[in-house]
């Protein structure tokens, strides 16, 4: 495949969770065209992750799909022993996976906080643990997680997911000192507002307030997130670890 940055990529097996559309879709694209053997994964959207395995496949990439719920433990634990036994080993892992279920907290229901915090921090947690072990039998891994700007700096009507991907943030950097010897590094990467299914469905008045806030003038794309995850994948970015990494076009800095 032509256009490789990260040529010691080549045979690395990255599994990226949520990998059925949006972000998720755009890494996996992204490290399969650097030679990486991808694992799509995703909870339901299984014709849309067929489909960017297929994508990957047409471009002369290798991919594969594992579907479990990030959020169930014994099902993640499960799907990655598998991918292990298939594929030999994990060396990627992005937790991409992420949902939102947004309300002010006076409304918001017990429900609502606990299936974001359950799917975006436990399932983190989830998909951490399962991967690690190999990893340090293998001494070396790379691990990136998905957090938010919303982690950084709330938001309004979004306590539970801002919570959720603070938490994330904290996450990475404790896991971060704990296998910083065993050559893995494990970092986050901060989106801002990104063009994806989970945006789209804003309120035209949010999104157009939210333009207003970003110094660029313009939303970012999936492919800007994705670039920053091959990075931090790469041999380049080996003494990086415990680290956030912003893609917001100047929302917050
Ligand atoms: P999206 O378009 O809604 O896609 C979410 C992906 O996650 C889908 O593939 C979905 O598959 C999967 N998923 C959700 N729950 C899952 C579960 N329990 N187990 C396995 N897979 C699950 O979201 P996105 O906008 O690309 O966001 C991706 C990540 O970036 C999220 O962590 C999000 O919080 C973060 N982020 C997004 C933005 C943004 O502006 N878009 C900004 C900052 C951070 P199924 O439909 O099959 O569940």
């Amino acid at each position: 495949m032509s256009c490789r940055k990260y040529p010691e990529l080549e045979g690395r097996v990255a599994l990226v969770t949520g990998s059925s559309r949006g972000i998720g879709r755009a890494i996996a694209v992204r490290l399969a065209r650097e030679g990486a053997r991808v694992v799509v994964n995703c909870r339901s959207s299984t014709g849309a992750a067929e489909a960017v395995v297929r994508e990957i496949e047409d471009a002369g990439g290798e991919a594969r799909l594992c579907v479990f719920d990030i959020a169930d433990a014994e099902a993640v634990k499960e799907g990655i022993e598998e991918l292990v036994k298939e594929l030999g080993a994990i060396h990627i892992l992005v937790n991409n996976a992420g949902v939102t279920s947004d309300n002010l907290l006076l409304r918001m229901k017990e429900e609502e906080w606990e299936k974001v915090v359950k799917i975006n921090l436990a399932g983190t947690f989830n998909c951490t643990k399962a991967v690690l072990r190999g990893m340090i039998k293998q001494r070396y891994g790379r691990i990136i997680n998905i957090t938010s700007v919303v982690g950084e700096m709330g938001n309004a009507g979004q306590a539970n997911y801002a919570a959720s991907k603070g938490g994330i943030i904290a996450f990475t950097k404790s896991v971060a000192r704990e296998v910083a010897s065993r050559n893995i590094t494990v970092n986050a990467v901060s989106p801002g507002f990104i063009t994806t299914d989970m945006t789209s469905s804003l309120p035209e008045d949010v999104k157009s307030k939210m333009l207003e806030s970003i110094p660029m003038g313009r939303y970012g794309e999936p492919e800007e997130v994705a670039a920053v995850v091959a990075f931090l994948a790469s041999d380049e970015a080996s003494y990086i670890t415990g680290e956030v990494i912003r893609i917001n076009g100047g929302l917050y800095m």
